[in-house]
């Protein structure tokens, strides 16, 4: 496979090859799937960029930031499980001029393995406090799963409507409303098990790699139990500064993002990247994507954001024209979504995810996707689902 050469820009904001459409193999490689940097550099006040390499489809590096103060660092999302990522992370720490013992605290955005993988054993080797969102889950390979009281839930809650009002956040009841579609968590025994809501393997792999996997993970993976769980709003002091939480629930439901309202800087997580559109997951329960787009306009209008630290890819300064652009994608989604079902009339997720993504997307994360827009029109009216057998098929009104 060749790929056509690009220069490397590290000026943030710098502009950056877009989408382009056609087969992967000639499609040019977008800034989040780029190899990982040696480079540590500094892009906002205080605050580290050490790039991990990870071994996923569609992505090259993740961004593990590294955010100092007189007391060490606090790292954010640093990298997958396994000695591998864990190498890598070491010897950045130490081109940055750290060692182990200096990471005092460790944030994980959200709840996939390039994000947390490496929070579990830097809590144990290193001591540090582990923040995650309050419905943070992992796989539970061990029996210690991670459990919040009632009597802390309500104390940083309280906390969470407090820094809200501070900074013009959500309202209590919009607090109240996406803390609300959060408490559905899927505890997943193992990963690579079950079925989706909408009828079929969650992840149809032979059941010797399966075991594999597993097996691995068990060896290689330190649990990652959070030290302290946030809600929205609650304060972080990073940098030596404040940091707000913010919950963007879409991508996943527990998703973070960072806010650091002196200086206008958003840690975005997987929640805005900069050329890629972040996967939705569809939600038996709840509208993601309605969750989604809510918390999109939640950063945007951000008083003062002036710059996006994503975890895949390059900083970049137009927030708000970032989240216009993820905006745009989904309602033309819909629009095709909508012809799409005109066109096959009553089918279930996976046919209409075949008819929507080229065909080297097909698979859960296509499907899962489609479950989420089909989900979404459907607790707007706009929708009919029925079973049929083991899934859920639908029909799409035309537009209203
Ligand atoms: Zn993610
Ligand atoms: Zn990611």
């Amino acid at each position: 496979m060749t790929r056509p050469a690009r220069s490397a820009d590290p000026r943030p904001g710098a502009p950056r090859p877009q989408t382009a459409a056609g087969d992967p193999a000639t499609r040019p490689r977008k800034q989040e799937q780029e190899p990982a940097s040696e480079e540590v550099t500094e892009v906002a006040p205080g605050v580290l960029r050490l790039q991990l390499p990870i071994w996923m489809p569609g992505l090259g590096h993740v961004n593990t930031y590294a955010l100092v103060d007189d007391r060490g660092v606090a790292l954010v999302d640093p990298g997958l499980p396994g000695p591998r990522s864990w190498r890598e992370l070491r010897r950045r720490l130490r081109a940055a001029g750290f060692r182990l013992r200096d990471v005092h605290h460790v944030i994980v955005t959200h709840s996939h393995p390039d994000h947390f993988g490496a929070a579990g054993r830097l809590r144990r080797e290193a001591g540090a406090e582990l923040v995650a969102h309050r419905a943070f889950t992992t796989w539970s390979l061990s029996p210690k799963a991670a459990t919040v009281s009632e009597a802390e839930a309500e104390r940083v809650e309280r906390e969470a409507i407090e820094a809200a009002a501070r900074y013009g956040g959500p309202s209590l009841e919009e607090v109240v409303e996406l803390e609300g579609i959060t408490q559905e968590r899927q505890r997943q025994s193992v990963p690579w098990g079950g079925s989706t809501p909408w009828g079929g393997s969650r992840h149809p792999l032979p059941p010797w790699h399966r075991r594999l996997l597993i097996r691995a993970l068990r060896l290689l993976f330190v649990p990652p139990d959070p030290t302290r769980r946030v809600i929205h709003g609650s304060p972080l002091r990073l940098a030596g500064r404040e940091w707000l939480a913010v919950h963007t629930p879409g991508h996943t439901l527990d998703h973070l993002c960072l806010w650091d309202p002196e200086h206008g800087v958003l840690l975005s997580g997987d929640h805005v990247l900069p050329t890629i559109t972040p996967h939705i997951a569809g939600s038996a329960q709840g509208d993601s994507l309605s969750a989604y787009l809510a918390t999109l306009d939640l950063v945007a209008r951000l008083d003062g954001v002036r710059l996006g630290l994503p975890a895949h890819g390059h900083p970049f300064t137009d927030v708000p024209g970032r989240v216009a652009a993820i905006r745009a994608h989904h309602a033309e989604r819909m629009e095709r979504l909508r012809a799409a079902s005109r066109a096959l009339g009553p089918a279930d997720v996976r046919t209409i995810s075949r008819e929507l993504f080229p065909r080297w997307h097909w698979g859960v994360m296509a499907e899962s996707e489609t479950f989420a827009h089909l989900e979404h029109l459907r607790r707007a009216g706009q929708a009919e689902r029925w079973r049929e057998g083991d899934r859920l098929v639908y029909r799409v009104e035309e537009a209203p």
